[in-house]
């Protein structure tokens, strides 16, 4: 397929911050976006051209979605897979499954990465309490235990400070997990990175990232690397995204060790520490992954100026008055109801001016 047409339908799965920051890009380049979401009252709904709301495993849902639209794409990993079967027989889906299934997967993406020479965590497969023993010894303590699947947010996560933490670690075990060895890293980054329709690939600087309850708190950029931990994140990602022949915008989480960069996690889609494109680039994360899924050349992201971006969590969203006075910042807000603790409510981009 070439380049889709202004005036195109984007068919978004998900409604959540991300399907209405990507719809509001969308829109910008002419695009109408019509968003899947099983919950009532998505954020995305309120931005979008058409909201389906219907589940993932209806069928008749998912034929009349895919019917509507011209392209496909996800704003979470965790879209399940028999719905996708049936979309991906309908429509394009960008990024593609085997992106998808990587991600969605972390001991897939372990061995995937691992097979690109890309370092990791030592890690070894859990699938049921007898293996823990085993993988302790192998990977040694401390080390975290985390759910193969439907992990996000550290959720799903247990730390092991020493073997004698293994009996409640079984106990705890409900589905298949990974045990990894415990990182000693002196930061966190991450690389937001896109590859086009044709193969081109183009990253964002980036940004450094500083957790708060496993939650991203906030996103500085420029991040504290030198020029050779730089290259290296780009390349990592750029070689990431060609050999799962990827479209579209992905997050690669690292960790920053004296001995080199350490490969957390891929999220295969636009990433919360991405959001400081929003106000630090001509083109932001949300309209280059537009631009990649819909055949467009991608877009100029190179950063013009610093940026730290935090997320408004829970009761923070209580601080939005306060901060629409402050000077060079700029607010992202995601239309949801009431606050709940771990909520992500919106965004601050504060932009360092001057530059
Ligand atoms: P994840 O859900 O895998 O992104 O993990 C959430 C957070 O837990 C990361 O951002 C790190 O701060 C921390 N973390 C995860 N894995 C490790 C590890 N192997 N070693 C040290 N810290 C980790």
């Amino acid at each position: 397929m070439s380049e889709l047409p202004s005036g195109a339908v984007i068919g978004i799965l998900g409604g959540g911050q991300l399907g209405r920051m990507l719809a509001v890009a969308a829109a910008r380049l002419g695009f109408r976006c019509h968003i899947y979401e099983p919950g009532a009252n998505p954020p995305a709904g309120d931005v979008a051209h058409a909201l389906t709301t219907a589940a993932y495993d209806d069928q008749d849902a998912l034929r009349a979605f895919a019917a509507a639209v011209d392209v496909i794409t996800y704003e979470f990993e965790n879209v399940p897979t028999a719905a996708l079967d049936l979309l991906d027989s309908l429509k394009p889906i960008r990024p593609n499954r085997r992106a998808l299934a990587t991600a969605q997967d972390r001991l897939l993406e372990k061995d995937f990465l691992t097979s690109l020479g890309i370092a990791c965590a030592p890690y070894a497969a859990v699938v049921n309490a007898s293996e823990l023993d085993g993988a302790i010894a192998a990977i040694g303590t401390p080390a975290i235990l985390k759910t193969t699947r439907l992990g996000y947010d550290g959720k799903g996560q247990m730390r092991l400070m020493s073997p004698a933490d293994a009996p409640a670690a079984k106990a705890a075990l409900r589905q298949d997990s990974v045990l990894e060895g415990f990182v000693e890293f002196s930061h966190e980054v991450s690389v937001i990175a896109a590859r086009g329709l044709d193969g081109s690939v183009a990253c964002f600087d980036p940004g450094e990232n500083v957790h708060r309850d496993g939650i991203l708190h906030t996103t500085t950029v420029p991040a504290r690397l030198t020029a050779s931990q730089r290259t290296d994140a780009v390349l990592m990602a750029a070689r990431i995204l060609t050999a799962l022949d990827y479209v579209g915008v992905m997050g690669l989480e690292l960790f920053v060790t004296p001995q080199g960069l350490i490969a957390n996690e891929i999220a295969p889609r636009v990433h919360n520490s991405g959001h400081w494109t929003q106000n630090g680039c001509m083109v932001d994360q949300f309209e280059q992954h537009i631009r990649a899924i819909t055949g467009w050349p991608l877009g100029d992201g190179s950063r013009y100026a610093d940026v730290v971006m935090e997320n408004l969590i829970g009761d923070d969203i209580l601080r939005v008055p306060k901060i629409a006075r402050e000077a060079g910042a700029a607010l992202h807000l995601y239309g949801k109801g009431a606050p709940r603790p771990g909520r992500k409510m919106g965004h601050v981009n504060r932009v360092k001016q001057g530059k």
